[in-house]
């Protein structure tokens, strides 16, 4: 499953990001917070970001497209991912289409948790407010004034994204006003379908791709579904021709439906039964 969440600081990307990972056994990769580490770090690409995020703007698209790259090739992410802070710009998207691309990886779905932005500003102050409770130290871009330029930086280079992924039939939206348990069952209500989307579209392709070609799967399926189709031919046959001969008449075709009726009423008994 490799999913990205889009939505504006505070929309609650990072909780929701946290509930697909245990369900889903995926890695949460978060730009926010790699780059966090680097900036604890001092790493070279830390002191590059720093003030750039201090200041509430975008660390340059080729250091983030570069830490994702690495941070993809890593082998807890091979089960899949959840993207949360990336990509932040078209170019970011283009750049990690190209990345998916060349290890022959898809996307399975995009899902926006769309917001009021009047309310987040509300949402931030609590949490910062429950940070300092708990004695945490509070993000130095977590204030109203940094808040305000996430925001227009939001607005202006990250939410063009929902139409760059519109255009591709992967962008979904949920309501992000709603309860934390209920933005995620909608979460989960929307994977399910897109999984069996992409499963279908899958088989389809496999099947378009090599005509005769099955797998082994679908080939044993296929020989197992002809062999009982002979078999109840072979079945039919004989009471068929007696009737026909009892009749006078041609012979009838045996009725797949009324086996099938047989089948489940005994099921039923049989439930009940126990
Ligand atoms: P938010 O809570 O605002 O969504 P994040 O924790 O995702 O914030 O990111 C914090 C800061 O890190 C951003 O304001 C930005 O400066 C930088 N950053 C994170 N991800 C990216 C990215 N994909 N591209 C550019 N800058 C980024």
């Amino acid at each position: 499953m490799r999913l990205i969440l889009l939505g504006p600081p505070g929309a609650g990307k990072g909780t929701q990001a946290q509930r697909l990972i245990s369900k889903y056994r995926i890695v949460q990769l978060s730009t926010g917070d790699m780059l966090r580490a680097a900036v604890a770090a001092g790493t070279p690409v830390g002191l590059q970001a720093k003030a750039i995020m201090d200041r509430g703007e975008l660390v340059p698209d080729a250091v983030v497209v570069a830490i994702i790259a690495d941070r993809i090739d890593q082998p807890d992410a091979k089960n899949g991912f959840v993207l949360d802070g990336f990509p932040r710009t078209v170019a970011q998207a283009e750049a990690l289409d190209r990345l998916l691309a060349e290890r022959s990886l898809r996307l399975d779905a995009v899902i926006e948790l769309a917001v009021d932005e009047g309310i987040l500003l509300k949402r931030i102050e609590k949490r910062v407010a429950d940070m300092t409770a708990r004695g945490e130290k509070v993000r130095s871009d977590d204030n109203p004034e940094v808040l305000k330029g996430r925001l227009a930086a939001y607005r202006a280079l990250t939410a063009p994204l929902s139409y760059y992924y519109a255009s591709k039939g992967i962008h979904r939206v949920v309501d992000g006003m709603d309860p934390i348990d209920e933005v995620t069952a909608a979460i989960d209500r929307l994977l399910a379908k897109a999984r069996t989307k992409s499963r279908t579209k899958a088989g389809t392709k496999a099947a378009k791709a090599k005509p005769g070609k099955a797998s082994p799967k679908a080939r044993s399926k296929a020989k197992s579904k002809a062999r009982s189709k002979a078999r109840s031919k072979a079945r039919a046959k004989p009471r068929a021709k007696a009737a026909s001969r009892k009749a006078g008449s041609r012979p009838r075709k045996a009725s797949k439906n009324k086996g099938g009726m047989r089948k489940s009423g005994t099921r039923r008994r049989l439930t009940k039964a126990r």
